[in-house]
């Protein structure tokens, strides 16, 4: 069964002012669309990897052949990514979460903003592409990790559940070389909801 790209449960538009029409359009419809293009190219001849989800590939990278590890690895990644991020991002949704996450946020990073303020920290210095993460640990712990290129923490045995792609593609039309314009405007367009759910299922 070949991987597909999942809809968008948004309007390309419908995040504006914060992502820009055209930017959602070409990440959601060219780049997300070669992941998984080049993710379905590097496994067809492999039909025991065929049966994987792209989950189940990135947690066991070790089970693909060496010369296909790095083709998954960046495609399988990319569309786990991508498939998550539009998932966690909504317009008009509550700019904070609440319940279990909203308190074990605020005890294990001091407060909301000082978790936002480490959080946009870790995306500004992530050098070159790639992704910064809000994960439960090994320990179940919340941590802020971040990873390069389309690496994902389940690849690590950490659990995701909000996830920040700082890619140029993801925001160069709109903030251009400023980073750190885009990590803040972002915290507009999260969808808690989604991240609260994500935290609570086991
Ligand atoms: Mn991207």
């Amino acid at each position: 069964m070949a991987h597909t790209l999942p809809e968008l449960p948004y309007a390309y538009n419908s995040l504006e002012p914060y992502i820009d029409e055209e930017t959602m359009k070409l990440h959601h419809d060219k780049h997300h669309l070669a992941y998984v293009n080049n993710l379905n190219l590097a496994i067809e001849k492999y039909a025991n990897l065929s049966s994987k989800s792209a989950e189940e590939l990135i947690m066991d990278l070790s089970s693909v052949p060496e010369d296909m590890r790095s083709a998954v690895r960046n495609n399988a990644g990319g569309h786990v990514n991508h498939a998550m991020f539009w998932q966690i991002m909504t317009p008009g949704g509550p700019r904070e979460p609440s319940g279990k996450l909203a308190e074990e946020i605020v005890n294990t990073f001091g407060s909301f903003a000082d978790f936002q303020s480490k959080f946009n920290d870790a995306g500004i210095k992530r050098f070159g592409s790639g992704w910064v993460w809000l994960v439960q640990n090994n320990e179940g712990k919340l941590e802020i990790v971040s990873t390069p290129n389309q690496d994902n923490p389940m690849t690590d045995g950490q659990k995701p559940i909000l996830g920040n792609d700082v890619w140029e593609h993801a925001y160069y039309l709109k903030y251009k070389n400023v980073r750190v314009d885009y990590l803040k405007a972002w915290w507009n367009v999260v969808n808690w909801q989604e991240v609260e759910k994500r935290y609570n299922e086991n």
